[in-house]
Parts: C-alpha cells; sequence; structure tokens
C-alpha cells in the first residue's frame, strides 16, 4: 500500500504526451496547442475607427464649433481613395478604415451634419476613437505558445490572422471493462443478485468530459479467460480502465490477468478511502488503471488519478483540479492511516467556504457524488477532522463553487 501522493506522482510520471494532429479550428476548443503560431498579419490591417462618425485633423477642431467640408464617405467594408485635407472630414463608421490625413474620429454624438457640411460641437483628445493598426497582433508576433490549452479568444485570434486549422495533441482513447458475473445491462431489469452495470457509463462520461474518446466493452463475468480476452481487446486504446475485480476477494481476478498480459504493475492499494484496491500498470506507452467496482471508488479514482493521466497525455500543464479551502460543519471520524476524500457540499459564508459532509460517505453511494460534490482532503495522521481546522478541498466541477449570484 503506498501514499496518495506517491500514487499521484507514479501515474503523472507515467503518462507521456500523444503525439499531433492538424484540426480545424472548430474541433479545436479545449485541445492543447503542439506548435507556437506566428501570424505573419497585424490585426487590425490598418487604423480604423471605434466609432460613426467623422475621420478628421485634430488640429481643424479649433475653435469649436468647427465647421468642415464632408468630401467622402466610407462605410465599413470600403476605402475611398481620397485623404483629408485641411478644412475637411470623412464620413466613417465603426471599423472603417483611417483615411490618410485624418488623425482623429469624432463620433456622430458630438456633430450635427447637414448636406456636405459637419459641424463639430466637441473636440475630442488627438487621436481619440483611432484603433492603430496592430493594436491587437503585431505582424510576425506569436499568437499561440505550444503547451497553452485553446480557448474561445484563442480560436479567435487564429481566425483573425488567417489559421484556419492549428496543430494540437492527439485525444487519448480509452477502452472501458466492466467485470463483475453480476453485472446487466441499463435496459436490463436485475434479477436477485444483479446489479446494472453503471460504472461503465460513470467512467465514459468522465472521460469524455476529461477530453478522451471512449469506447465502452462488453461487461465480462469474473473468469479468468473472459477477463483477459477482454482486456487484449482494450489494450488497443491509449488508456484501459476496469472496474471491478482489483481487491483482495478470490473471484477478483482483474491483477493476475493483467499480470498475465504483460502490464508492468507499478502499484496496487493505495492508503486512501474510498479507492483502497486501485492498481496502476503500464503496457508499454499504454496506462492500465484497475479501478475498484464499489461505483464511488471508481469515481474517486478517476477523478483524483485517471483525469490528471489524461489531461497530461493531452500535453496539458495543469493537470489537477482545482482546490479551495474549507472549514467543516461539523467533525468527521475517520481511519487514521489513510487519507481519506469526505463527500462534501461547499457553501460559501462570510467566513469563507463551509464545507458540510453528505449524509453517506459509504463508497457505494454514488449520489452523494452528483453535481455540486466536492472532495475534502482528510490527512492520514488524523482519526477524526475536527470541525474548527481548515481543509483542502478539490473541486470536482463549476458547480461545486456556484453561488446565488454574480457580484454585480
Ligand atoms: P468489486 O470491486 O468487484 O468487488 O465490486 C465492489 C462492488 O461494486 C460490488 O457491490 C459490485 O456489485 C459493485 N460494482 C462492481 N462493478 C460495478 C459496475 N460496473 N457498476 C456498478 N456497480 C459495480
Ligand atoms: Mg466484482
Amino acid at each position: 500500500m503506498i501514499p496518495v501522493g506517491e500514487a499521484l506522482a507514479t501515474v503523472c510520471d507515467a503518462a507521456r504526451i500523444l503525439g499531433v494532429e492538424r484540426v480545424g479550428l472548430g474541433a479545436a476548443l479545449g485541445r492543447v496547442a503542439a506548435e507556437d503560431v506566428r501570424s505573419t498579419r497585424a490585426v487590425p490591417a490598418a487604423a480604423n475607427s471605434a466609432m460613426d462618425g467623422y475621420a478628421v485633423r485634430h488640429a481643424d477642431l479649433a475653435p469649436l464649433p468647427a465647421r468642415l467640408r464632408i468630401v467622402a464617405v466610407e462605410p465599413a467594408g470600403t476605402v475611398v481613395d481620397r485623404a483629408v485635407e485641411p478644412g475637411t472630414a470623412i464620413k466613417l463608421f465603426t471599423g472603417s478604415v483611417v483615411p490618410p490625413g485624418a488623425d482623429t474620429v469624432v463620433k456622430i454624438e458630438d456633430t450635427e451634419g447637414s448636406g456636405d457640411v459637419v459641424v463639430v460641437r466637441a473636440a475630442p483628445v488627438h487621436g481619440a476613437n483611432v484603433r492603430a493598426a496592430g493594436e491587437d497582433i503585431a505582424a510576425g508576433s506569436t499568437v499561440v505558445t505550444r503547451g497553452a490549452p485553446l480557448g474561445p479568444a484563442d480560436l479567435g485570434v487564429l481566425a483573425s490572422v488567417g489559421c484556419a486549422t492549428v496543430l494540437v495533441h492527439r485525444r487519448p482513447t480509452v477502452a472501458i471493462v466492466s467485470t463483475g458475473s453480476e453485472l446487466v445491462e441499463v435496459d436490463e431489469v436485475p434479477g436477485p443478485g444483479q446489479v446494472v452495470n453503471s460504472n461503465a457509463y460513470t467512467l465514459a462520461a468522465a472521460a469524455s468530459a476529461a477530453g478522451a474518446t471512449a469506447t465502452v466493452l462488453p461487461i465480462v463475468r469474473d473468469r479468468d479467460a473472459d477477463i483477459r480476452a477482454s482486456l487484449v481487446e482494450a489494450s488497443r486504446a491509449d488508456v484501459v480502465l476496469t472496474s471491478g475485480g482489483v481487491s483482495v476477494g478470490e473471484l477478483d481476478l482483474v491483477k493476475d490477468a493483467l499480470d498475465t498480459l504483460g502490464v508492468e504493475r507499478l502499484f496496487w492499494q493505495v492508503a486512501q478511502k474510498p479507492g483502497k484496491p486501485l492498481a496502476f500498470g503500464r503496457l508499454g506507452d499504454r496506462l492500465v488503471f484497475g479501478l475498484p467496482g464499489n461505483p464511488v471508488s471508481a469515481l474517486v479514482c478517476f477523478h483524483l488519478y485517471v483525469r490528471p493521466a489524461l489531461r497530461r497525455l493531452q500535453g496539458h500543464r495543469r493537470l489537477h483540479a482545482p482546490i479551495v479551502e474549507a472549514s467543516l460543519a461539523r467533525s468527521v471520524r475517520k481511519a487514521r492511516g489513510l487519507t481519506e476524500f469526505v463527500r462534501v457540499q461547499l457553501a460559501w459564508t462570510d467566513d469563507g467556504w463551509l464545507a458540510t459532509p453528505l449524509p453517506s460517505q459509504s463508497s457505494g453511494v454514488l449520489t452523494a457524488l452528483g453535481s455540486g460534490a466536492a472532495l475534502l482532503v482528510g490527512p492520514p495522521t488524523l482519526d477524526e477532522l475536527p470541525a474548527s481546522a481548515r481543509y483542502a478541498v478539490i473541486v470536482l466541477g463549476e458547480e461545486t463553487l456556484a453561488r446565488e449570484a454574480p457580484p454585480f
């Protein structure tokens, strides 16, 4: 049995960044750039107007009101081949290129136009309402750095410089093997002693949410040959997730099957609750997680170990879920020697985050990990977590931190 920190370090160490592929911008959200992208263009390409109004020479605006002759109108998307000469103005719109000779744009609200004359009533500062060429992106500058996760703004930036595709790290493929002679499919009515294979759904969803492409293999009975056959099939994926059969019972055959297949076992059993039976190994570059069958244990192990590995494979540098500090609403008893991940609900109070333990901490109670749940980390040295102390809480999703309203 190894400590949680050692287990996590082993997993992260074993996960190697996958290869690259070129994808269209429409498929690039959340992917990690595998190249530096330099822009050959400036954005904006030319100085343009931030307002609807008139391009003028600032020197012409004193004294006020100033009367200027309108010599051209330039809607966005067109460019007039005229300059703004002394005593003249060119009417333009947001985004219109600022014509030569002009140094300032007067917004329409500060003018009165009639026919081909505009009267300027208030003068802005020199250079007002002009967006400089290259204000956003200078030609030759790097707009995306290798290793950066691509968000909506990054994709917009790439589009603005004419990059329709981008080189990113591949998504990992994940194969899910559910073991257990008691398991039935979701559309079957469980007979006596049978349970629905819910882990396949939980794990496939968690894998997709972490950016992987998940394949669920058919349920496997607790029979050595069946487990091995399924694992052979599964090991075509970058990551294999088995569920169940990894504990110490005589029907827990997964570990032996992994050994037989030549999976190099890096650890089995972690000093934690839930999820103590977790096994982890490597088959070449492929990662194999033997997750416990209990639904809570399987998902907690996914959050703690599988998700960081999947992120690392995709090239992410930030691997772990965010942590907040919280106090406990009531004390919690725990096993000394194990790190305990207490399922809690967070609430924001005047004293900061308050974590309320969910009523059932059983590893079979999956409802306790529903939307909004978080994991409070109970250190292995303690056998009781006092309410007064502050604890690290692992944030599992956006809903965990939901507050009533935004601060405005
Ligand atoms: P095991 O780790 O195989 O000893 O399983 C522990 C518990 O988890 C048992 O109660 C199983 O019925 C349950 N379990 C195992 N696999 C699954 C699964 N795929 N979906 C839901 N529950 C499961
Ligand atoms: Mg089992």
